[in-house]
């Protein structure tokens, strides 16, 4: 399959990538939004393709022409204001959403946030409620389509190791997890169909990866 990575110059992306290119069956292309994060990927042996998220759908669909799959784990991060987050968090990613019909490619990968419910908005603390309610709507924008996709919603980031070993389900507690594992995640899920149409939550735990992932 080749992957076309949204976000792929993020700490998921950068894993995910790696992962990707490590792999027999699998390429990457990577969306970056400037040309001088290009020679990192082009090193790994990926593909590129230089699109900002703010630029149209036509403009996304172009970078994924060709490929199997989309992952985005794209996300405008806590140090630009809510109209970023209005941007990116949730137009970026609904125009990726579009670009992937255009484009015709089915399968589709999303990376939201651990709690994505009505609820969750609403009880989240007024300085993070957009971003939970951006990603709300993105999640809600990609089930409502025809699309193979995959909802993964991780715990709170951390840069530590991955383990390989993770709690997987529709629930789980609210807990930790290292972007390492959530990008073995996401590249578990490309490899099993079973996880199309599904949504979970995934948090540091005591499941290996890959069985986790194959149970969902
Ligand atoms: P990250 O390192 O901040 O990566 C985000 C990527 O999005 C960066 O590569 C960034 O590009 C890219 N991006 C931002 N604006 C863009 C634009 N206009 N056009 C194209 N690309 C753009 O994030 P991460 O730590 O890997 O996390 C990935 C995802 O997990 C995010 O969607 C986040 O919302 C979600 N998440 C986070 C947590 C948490 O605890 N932090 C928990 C659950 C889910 P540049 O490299 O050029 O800046």
């Amino acid at each position: 399959m080749k992957i076309l990575v949204v976000g792929a110059n993020g700490q998921i992306g950068k894993h995910l990538v790696g992962l990707i290119q490590d792999s027999e069956n699998h390429t990457a292309r990577a969306m970056i939004r400037k040309q001088e994060q290009a020679s990192y990927f082009e090193q790994l042996g990926a593909e590129t393709a230089v699109v900002d998220l703010e630029e149209g759908i036509e403009d996304i669909a172009k970078a994924a022409d060709g490929v199997n799959a989309i992952v985005f784990t794209a996300g405008s991060g806590p140090h630009t204001g809510k109209d970023k987050t209005i941007l990116i968090d949730l137009d970026g990613a609904v125009k990726t959403i579009e670009a992937a019909k255009l484009a015709k490619v089915k399968r589709f990968i999303m990376v939201s946030s651990f709690d994505t419910s009505r609820e969750a908005i609403q009880a989240a603390p007024s300085a993070f409620a957009p971003y939970v309610a951006a990603k709300h709507y993105a999640d809600e924008w990609l089930k409502a389509t025809d699309l193979d996709y995959t909802i993964i919603h991780p715990g709170a980031l951390t840069n530590e190791d991955g383990t390989g070993q993770v709690e997987v389900a529709t629930e789980v507690e609210r807990g930790e997890v290292p972007r390492e594992d959530v990008a073995a995640v996401i590249f578990g899920s490309l490899d099993n169909n079973t996880t199309i149409g599904k949504e979970f939550q995934v948090v540091s735990g005591t499941s290996p990866l890959n069985e986790a992932v194959k149970s969902i």
